[in-house]
């Protein structure tokens, strides 16, 4: 099926007289006829659900439909997107082990890998994404477990060369994982491009209303962990905390994600709410017309800005002027996403005084969803970082982040224009 039937009709199937809609299983727990019968589950001898905290029906449903959106082999809900880069990491990383991290990662990736995830005794060494090859291997030591990487960089907007790291990633027996955030599993499937993992903030366009908070992680199926038993204990050995369950040996292409689930989320229980992979579910079955519009819309208010005299600076992967325009072809051929973001003449404080014009587009910490909306990283999401540490994260203290919702253009291009003609 093509993605936007896969949006419609995949996940939940019913059977004969059974609800058409995605049923919501409130309900924190799962009744069985014996005793033995449940012991089974929690062997995993049997699957089946037990507990919420683990997993649940409805969630596994919305899963089901990301990961054939992604082209994967198994996938999962989590709370939030925050705790999906961090499982997607964690599962294969302990204390004493190595990440390579991409300079341009959102702020929130940033800080939960070089602050939290360094006290946890796991180090990173940062890499520039635009770095050649060579560059890119000298990041990796021994102990290096996984590359950590945006398809599209928030705020940045910098499009990651795939294959380049996917082939350093391999070169060095790692996965590369990929959060595709902005690009969604619409404008670009990271698998095909030799990804390993994909990780989601659901939060944003794939929920696309500003609803929930939400994460996805989606494993390709392809990186052959057995083939590394001694940098992939977690996976190739027998885990005690299951009766000596191997996952590598039982679960195959579903290993990744049956030890995310039966470890992470039973030791950390950063499950998605029922209702909220319900209302997910709701955000996917538009998720391709929305992406549509919001490229369409986006590239207009760029190619807008782009000649307006008081905008100093553009910058939008879809623009023939970004530096990133042969990569989002190559790996986007569609559009990327609706988000862009400038500099005014005026610099930081034009920044200010534009966006308090502004009437259509709000001032949110929101990205990616149906409204307009606008931020000042350096002022907001990015606060906490220093002049020398933005630039490293490619984000000008003077960048406006515009993420363009599904209005009419027509309005959208009259807000900028009022805004702009009252600094
Ligand atoms: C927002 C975002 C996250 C964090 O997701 P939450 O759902 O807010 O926890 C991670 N990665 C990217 C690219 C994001 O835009």
């Amino acid at each position: 099926m093509k993605k936007e039937t896969i949006c419609v009709q995949s996940g939940w199937q019913p059977k004969n007289g059974e609800p058409r809609i995605l049923p919501i299983y409130q309900s924190t727990t799962y009744k069985y006829e014996t005793s033995e019968q449940m012991g089974r589950l929690f062997d995993l001898e049997e699957s089946g659900y037990f507990y919420t905290r683990l997993q649940n029906p409805t969630n596994d449903y919305v899963a089901s439909k990301i990961c054939e959106l992604e082209g994967g082999a198994a996938a999962m809900l989590t709370s939030s997107g925050q705790a999906a880069n961090y499982y997607a990491v964690f599962n294969i990383c302990e204390a004493g082990d190595h990440v390579v991290l991409s300079s341009t990662v959102y702020g929130g990736t940033f800080n939960l890998i070089t602050v939290t995830m360094k006290k946890m005794g796991i180090a990173c060494t940062v890499v520039d994404p635009d770095s050649s090859e060579e560059e890119l291997a000298k990041a990796f030591r021994p102990n290096t477990k996984c590359v950590l990487a945006e398809t599209i960089a928030n705020p940045a907007l910098v499009v990651l060369d795939i294959e380049k790291f996917a082939r350093a990633a391999h070169a060095h027996q790692v996965p590369l994982i990929v959060d595709n955030t902005f690009a969604t599993p619409i404008n670009c499937n990271p698998f095909v491009w030799g990804a390993d993992i994909v990780t989601h903030s659901t939060t944003k366009y794939m929920d696309g209303h500003g609803m929930t908070v939400g994460g996805a992680i989606v494993d390709s199926g392809n990186f052959d962990w057995a083939a590394y038993p001694d940098k992939f204990p977690g996976l190739c050995t027998p885990d005690e905390s299951y009766h000596g369950v191997t996952y590598t040996e039982k679960f195959g292409k579903a290993a990744y994600i049956t030890k995310a689930t039966s470890q992470l989320m039973r030791d950390l229980g950063s499950i998605q709410a029922p209702m909220n992979a319900f209302l997910l579910n709701v955000g996917l079955e538009t998720l391709p017309l929305r992406m549509e519009r919001h490229c369409s819309n986006a590239l207009a208010a760029a190619e807008y800005l782009e000649k307006h005299p008081k905008v100093a600076w553009v910058n939008y992967p879809s623009l023939k002027s970004s530096p990133y325009y042969e990569l989002s072809r190559k790996y986007m051929p569609k559009g990327t996403c609706g988000v862009i973001s400038f500099g005014l003449q005026g610099g930081r404080e034009a920044a200010a005084a534009m966006m308090d014009k502004l009437r259509l587009a709000a001032i949110v910490t929101h990205v990616a969803d149906a409204r307009t909306c606008v931020l000042h990283p350096a002022s907001h999401t990015h606060r906490q970082m220093n002049d020398a540490q933005l630039k490293e994260a490619g984000v000008a203290p003077d960048l406006i982040r515009l993420s363009v919702g599904i209005e009419h253009i027509d309005d959208i291009l009259a807000d900028l224009e009022q805004a702009l003609a009252g600094i």
